[in-house]
C-alpha cells in the first residue's frame, strides 16, 4: 500500500509551471495548498508520523513563461515575483547559473510523501477502517446497471459503492468497457543524494527538470517523462543524465554520493486532469484517478470530492471538469 506513484514522487505542492495547466487543475491544487500544513499538522499528531511539511518556496527558471506567468497569477490570486541574479543567488547560494530573471513562488511548499503516505495509513488504520491489502482486484462486479463490488483471487468483496484509484493501472479494469478511461502510464524516474542538511534550500525546477531538499540533507532530482508503458525498471541512460544535470547545476553535489535511484509510473491522463467522477451510467461505480505529475498536490482536493459525490454532499468544486466523459484538450 503506497508504495507506487504515491511513494516514487517528489512531493512538491505545486503543478510543476502551474500556468500551463487548465485552470480546473488550478482549482483542485489550491484548495488543497489552503488545507496542506493543517492536514500534516495533524497527521504527525494522531500518528507521530511527520510528513515533513516544508515550505521552502520554488525557484523557476522559465524566463520566456514571465508575462504568462504573472496572468495566471492574476487571475487566481497567486503569489509570484521576478528574482534577478542577486536575489537569486541569496535564495539558492549552491544553484550554479545565474538567470537574469526567474519566476520566484515563496509559497509553495513540499512533503516528504513516503511518509505522508504512513501517516494516512496509519491515521484511517486509528479510526477503525478496515484495510484489505495485497489482494488486487481482478475483476469489477456489475449486476445489471450497478457495482456489486470486486473480484480477488481471494475471493469477492461485495459493495454497492465501488471507488477505483488504482492510478497508472486504471484502465485494466476497464478494459472491456465502452468508454475506458484515457490513463497511460508515464514513467518517471528520480535519483536521491545525500547530503548534509541545508546544502540545498529551494525547490529549483528547470526545463522540467528539479531539486527537492529533504530536512535531514537528502536531496531528490528528477525526473525523466518516459512512455514506455508499465516497464518500471531504472536505466543506466536515465542516471547518467539526471546526474550530469544534477552536478551541472549544482556542483557541490559532487561531494556526495547517490544513495538510491528509482522509477514510478504517472498515472497519466490528457491534459493531467484527473477523473473524478460517477460513471456515466453504471450505479454505485465512480472513479478517481489520473492524476498524472501531480496526485500528491491534488490529493486531499481529489479525495474530498470523490467523497462529495460518493455522499451525495454539495461538493466543494463544480465537478463538470472532472467527468468520466469530460473534454481534456491537451
Ligand atoms: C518520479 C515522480 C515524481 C512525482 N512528483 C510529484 C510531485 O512532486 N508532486 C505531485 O503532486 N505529484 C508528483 N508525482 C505524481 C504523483 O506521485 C501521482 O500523481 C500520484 O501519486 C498518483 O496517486 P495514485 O494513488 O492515483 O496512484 P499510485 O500511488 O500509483 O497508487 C495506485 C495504487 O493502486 C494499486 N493497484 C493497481 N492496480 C490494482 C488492482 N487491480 N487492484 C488493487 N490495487 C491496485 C497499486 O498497487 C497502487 O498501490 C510524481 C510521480 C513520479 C513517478
Amino acid at each position: 500500500m503506497a508504495k507506487e506513484s504515491t511513494w516514487a514522487g517528489g512531493g512538491i505542492l505545486s503543478p510543476l509551471y502551474p500556468w500551463r495547466y487548465h485552470d480546473s487543475v488550478t482549482k483542485l491544487a489550491s484548495w488543497s495548498q489552503s488545507e496542506y500544513a493543517d492536514l500534516c499538522d495533524s497527521l504527525k499528531t494522531s500518528t507521530n508520523i511527520d510528513p515533513e511539511f516544508s515550505p521552502s518556496g520554488m525557484l523557476c527558471i522559465a524566463t520566456d513563461e514571465i508575462q504568462t506567468a504573472a496572468n495566471w497569477a492574476e487571475r487566481h490570486a497567486k503569489s509570484i515575483d521576478l528574482a534577478g541574479q542577486d536575489k537569486v543567488r541569496i535564495l539558492e547560494p549552491a544553484l550554479a547559473c545565474s538567470p537574469d530573471k526567474a519566476i520566484w513562488m515563496s509559497d509553495i511548499a513540499h512533503v516528504r510523501n513516503p511518509r505522508l503516505a504512513r501517516a494516512l495509513v496509519e491515521d484511517i488504520m486509528l479510526m477503525g477502517v478496515s484495510l484489505t491489502i495485497n489482494q488486487p482486484v481482478v475483476r469489477l462486479l456489475i449486476d445489471h446497471d450497478k457495482v456489486s463490488g470486486a473480484e480477488t483471487p481471494n475471493g469477492v468483496l461485495e459493495s454497492d459503492a465501488v471507488v477505483v484509484c488504482t492510478g497508472a493501472w486504471t484502465g485494466q479494469l476497464f478494459n472491456d468497457f465502452t468508454s475506458p478511461p484515457a490513463i497511460r502510464p508515464v514513467k518517471g524516474q528520480m535519483l536521491l543524494f545525500k547530503t548534509n542538511p541545508g546544502t540545498i534550500k529551494r525547490i529549483v525546477l528547470e526545463d522540467n527538470r528539479y531539486i527537492i531538499p529533504r530536512k535531514d540533507g537528502r536531496v531528490l532530482f528528477g525526473s525523466t517523462l518516459e512512455e514506455v508503458g508499465f516497464d518500471k525498471q531504472t536505466t543506466s541512460a536515465a542516471r547518467e543524465e539526471l546526474y550530469t544535470l544534477a552536478t551541472a547545476r549544482f556542483p557541490v553535489l559532487k561531494q556526495y554520493s547517490i544513495e538510491k535511484h528509482w522509477a514510478g509510473l504517472r498515472p497519466g491522463a490528457p491534459a493531467g486532469i484527473p477523473y473524478i467522477s460517477a460513471h456515466p451510467y453504471l450505479s454505485g461505480l465512480y472513479i478517481n484517478a489520473g492524476h498524472f505529475r501531480n496526485g500528491v498536490v491534488l490529493g486531499p482536493a481529489s479525495a474530498r470530492l470523490c467523497a462529495d459525490l460518493v455522499l451525495g454532499r454539495k461538493p466543494i468544486l463544480p465537478p463538470e471538469p472532472y467527468a468520466w466523459q469530460a473534454a481534456r484538450d491537451e
